[in-house]
């Protein structure tokens, strides 16, 4: 009998899962776990929590959907918590499993955990294989090698626009042959070291994770709303559920796959016409890909306070004080206060702020971009390491800006994008 383990990571859905399509047509059962990594809810050495409780228990919704559905599909999930390189190899002896399959890497603490669980199966006699499952278009597609890839987003987006497919999505599968699996046993949020934090009611969006409900965001997005036909005027808005998509939490989680939102994108232009608006969400997850390419790329460069530059700048030392009233939200400014509130009440932020918060965090305070990284890090509901470290880098001036040291004007900001302050009385009264 051949059996294999599908290691759930950051890809938690059955839909355009390449890694759960590959497992299942090459054993005659297979068992699909997630690891609670110890690691990922440590406290960083830049001192905030790696995993945040917004995130986890986004997590924890993810993992519960994801467990419905495969059991809808004769499966389960099984849930272990330790050291993937510890726990991994424990399945696959219980399980005598010949072969895991799991999501490819590309950052490098994530590579690193692949690589130590590769060589543990190693000596199991075990194969470890992954697959690209979360962006657009497929390395193995890009019109560069990885080594030659633009710095430059234009430069990437228009040569790969025009000489690179998408491929299509993946079909959900029909049924899964899995051994009984044991009902679903998740962590509490103590149990993981956090405490629960209440999505604030002021929330732009109340994320609820998992599969299920990124479709039905999708379909609120695309097909109810019809919201994606304006999202070109709307994307730098800052109040509500609706001025972008919000879909960026299921992407992080893999709840949702980019060419997913590609093939019902497609279906909508054919229904309901192309216009700027429906290429622009393709566009802005260019930029996803972008970042991920990069790291693989760049790789550990992302984490240096001089980034992917070659010169050497001296990094800059710490304002405790500064650092404290910016994630509290006490700032002289309040359009970056407003921003900042709603970070930390809701895990989430709209692209908008990020960008002056990150601007307002390197020029004005003068602080190690970095530290403004890992907060956020630990804070967001959509964190994903490459987009985070990407952008932070990018507006540190030691990223893939071509302009070099980008400066927000943050007052003329808060009048371009909250004129009439509904966005700071939002947050602020
Ligand atoms: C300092 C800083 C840190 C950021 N950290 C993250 C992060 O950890 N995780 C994350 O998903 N995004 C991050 N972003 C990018 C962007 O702010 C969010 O993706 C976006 O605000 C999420 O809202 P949305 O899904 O409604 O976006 P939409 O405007 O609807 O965009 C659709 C999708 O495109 C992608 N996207 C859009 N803008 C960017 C961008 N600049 N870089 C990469 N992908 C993009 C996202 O996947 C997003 O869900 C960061 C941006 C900045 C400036």
């Amino acid at each position: 009998m051949k059996t294999s383990i599908v290691w759930f990571k950051t890809d938690l859905r059955l839909t355009d899962n390449e890694t759960l399509i590959k497992a299942i047509s090459q054993s005659e059962q297979m068992i699909p776990v997630y690891c609670f990594d110890d690691s990922h809810f440590e406290t960083t050495p830049y001192g905030f929590k790696k995993t945040g409780p917004f995130r986890a228990q986004f997590l924890l919704e993810s993992l519960k959907d994801l467990d419905k559905n495969l059991r809808a599909l004769g499966s389960g999930l099984l849930i272990v918590k330790g050291k993937p390189e510890i726990e991994i190899p424990k399945i696959v002896k219980k399980y005598k499993a010949q072969k895991v399959f799991a999501k490819r890497e590309v950052a490098y603490e994530e590579k690193r955990t692949e690589k130590l669980v590769q060589d543990e199966l190693f000596k199991l006699r075990c194969e470890l294989e992954t697959f690209s499952t979360s962006t657009l278009y497929h390395a193995e597609d890009l019109p560069f090698s990885i080594k030659d890839i633009p710095d430059v987003f234009t430069n990437f987006r228009k040569k790969t626009e025009q000489d690179a497919i998408i491929r299509n999505p993946f079909e959900k599968p029909k049924q899964i042959n899995s051994p009984e699996i044991p009902v679903l046993e998740l962590p509490t949020l103590k149990e993981l070291g956090l405490k629960k934090m209440k999505i604030d009611s002021r929330a732009a969006i109340q994320f609820k994770g998992g599969e299920t409900e990124a479709l039905k965001r999708l379909n609120h997005y695309f097909y109810e709303t019809k919201c994606l036909s304006n999202y070109k005027e709307t994307r730098n808005g800052m109040v509500g559920a609706d001025y972008s998509s919000k879909f960026s939490a299921w992407l992080a989680m893999g709840c949702i796959s980019p060419r997913f939102i590609y093939a019902e994108i497609k279906k909508y232009e054919n229904q309901f016409g192309a216009n700027d608006s429906t290429y622009w969400l393709l566009f802005e997850l260019l930029w996803r890909d972008f970042f991920r390419f990069m790291f693989k790329k760049h790789q550990t460069k992302f984490f240096l306070y001089s980034g992917i530059k070659t010169e050497k700048i001296n990094s800059k030392s710490l304002n405790e004080k500064f650092l404290s009233q910016w994630i509290k939200g006490a700032t002289p400014s309040d359009f970056i206060n407003a921003n900042m509130l709603e970070l930390k009440l809701t895990g989430f932020m709209s692209n908008r702020g990020r960008q002056n918060v990150a601007s307002y965090f390197c020029n004005e305070l003068n602080m190690d971009w970095r530290l403004g990284a890992a907060y956020f890090e630990g804070q967001l509901i959509d964190y994903d390491v490459c987009s985070n470290w990407g952008n932070w880098a990018y507006l540190a001036g030691v990223g893939n800006d071509p302009r070099g040291h980008r400066y927000f004007n943050i007052e003329k900001q808060a009048n371009d994008y909250d004129k009439k302050k509904v966005f700071r009385n939002l947050w602020l009264k």
